[in-house]
């Protein structure tokens, strides 16, 4: 088999026009949180995203904290998360003062099982936070019926999927307000930082006073309530727009190294490859393989280990929340056993837009001429 170099989970895939951009925004002297880029930033992503504002901010997390804030939840209140996911989202929560509640997930898309929220519900609960995994979006229409009845927020967590599409509308349409975030091993990046939309004037007036020290807009150094600083700068922002100006394209060759995978991997009988639903378009943001270890003869993470050793980088899911010791006391009545169940036989593949066809070839090739041993 040819030798490869080392072949990365992911890496960011930055360009000759972003060194353009940022050299621009440096010359141009405006380094910090104004600047021309900071606004098309926040104009051309809500624009993408079909919102009416974009509230940038300096991560995914603080994006979530900060719309929590800005719906006034806090101590006392509760509110939804999917059990697998990025602990960021139930920390944001916990931040705030309230409580998350950890539902379950579907066993095939790893979303939020909206089967499971209703018996989550109490007096208590203010929101739902959905989360779509590693780009696949989650069931929003079932999601809002809920919300509706219950008169609840909806916050979509869209972290790892930018572009991505329910029914034909790309996801951020669904909810009160969503949370993007733009760190290494997003879609597109700019190091670290963050963004909230929303079609809300109120709540886009209010993150923005926010974000900026709870300072009110027309009276500088007069402060309403307690805010933070969670602005981002100019030069993140030059970056970032050149990024966005190749998010199709790097949303497109996702597709099809996925599907590239999914030809070169279909008859392996202890792979179960990765779906898209019927209203789905997913941006494959990791191409993630359910890994039967009976069948394989040896479980994931010494199959971690064997690609290793093979050149290939290769990564387990996210635990289940239950499992560490902040988030165990949020566990309420269902098991929690298909959460459980995917973090352990889950595993993401190299999945960088970056990738060659060749390497995807060498992978999988590898993956097949391990299971024969
Ligand atoms: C990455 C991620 C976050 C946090 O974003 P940061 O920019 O790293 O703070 C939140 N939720 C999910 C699902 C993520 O994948």
């Amino acid at each position: 088999m040819i030798k490869m170099d080392f072949i990365p989970i992911s890496e960011p895939n930055i360009g000759d026009k972003e060194l353009e951009y940022v050299t621009d925004a440096v010359k141009s002297w405006w380094v910090s949180s104004l600047g021309y880029y900071v606004e098309k930033f926040e104009k051309d992503f809500a624009a993408y995203c079909n919102a009416k504002y974009g509230v940038s901010v300096s991560s995914g997390t603080v994006a979530l904290h900060l719309a929590l804030v800005a719906l006034k939840i806090g101590v006392w209140d509760e509110v939804i998360v999917p059990n697998l996911t990025f602990a960021a989202t139930a920390n944001a929560v916990l931040y705030t003062g309230a409580n998350p509640v950890l539902v379950d997930v579907e066993s095939d898309t790893g979303n939020i099982n909206v089967d499971f929220i209703e018996q989550h519900i109490t007096s208590k609960t203010k929101a739902i936070i959905v989360v779509h995994l590693y780009g696949h979006p989650c069931d929003m229409d079932r999601v809002n019926e809920i919300a509706k009845k219950y008169n609840l927020f909806v916050i979509e967590d869209c972290a790892e999927a930018h572009g991505a599409e329910y029914k034909g509308k790309r996801v951020w349409k669904f909810s009160d307000i969503s949370c993007f975030s733009f760190y290494g091993n997003k879609i597109i990046t700019t190091g670290e930082w963050g963004m909230c939309l929303t079609d809300d004037e109120n709540l886009n007036q209010r993150m923005r006073e926010l974000r900026d020290h709870g300072m009110k807009k027309d009276k500088r150094y007069r402060h309403a309530e307690i805010g933070f600083n969670y602005r981002m700068t100019n030069l993140q922002a030059a970056i970032w727009c050149a990024q966005l100006e190749r998010i199709d394209d790097f949303i497109q060759i996702k597709r099809n190294n996925t599907k590239l995978y999914n030809e070169l991997l279909k008859n392996i009988n202890w792979i179960t490859l990765p779906i898209e639903k019927g209203y789905a378009k997913s941006t494959y943001r990791m191409y993630t393989i359910f890994v039967d270890k009976d069948k394989l003869g040896m479980d994931r993470d010494t199959f971690i280990k064997t690609l290793k050793e093979n050149w290939i980088d290769s990564r387990q899911v996210f635990y289940p929340l239950v499992d560490m010791p902040p988030y165990e006391q949020f566990w309420k009545k269902d098991e929690l056993k298909i959460s459980n169940q995917l973090s352990y036989s889950w595993l993401n593949l190299p999945s960088s837009t970056k990738l060659t066809k060749e390497k995807i070839e060498f992978i999988c090739k590898t993956i097949i001429e391990i299971c024969k041993k």
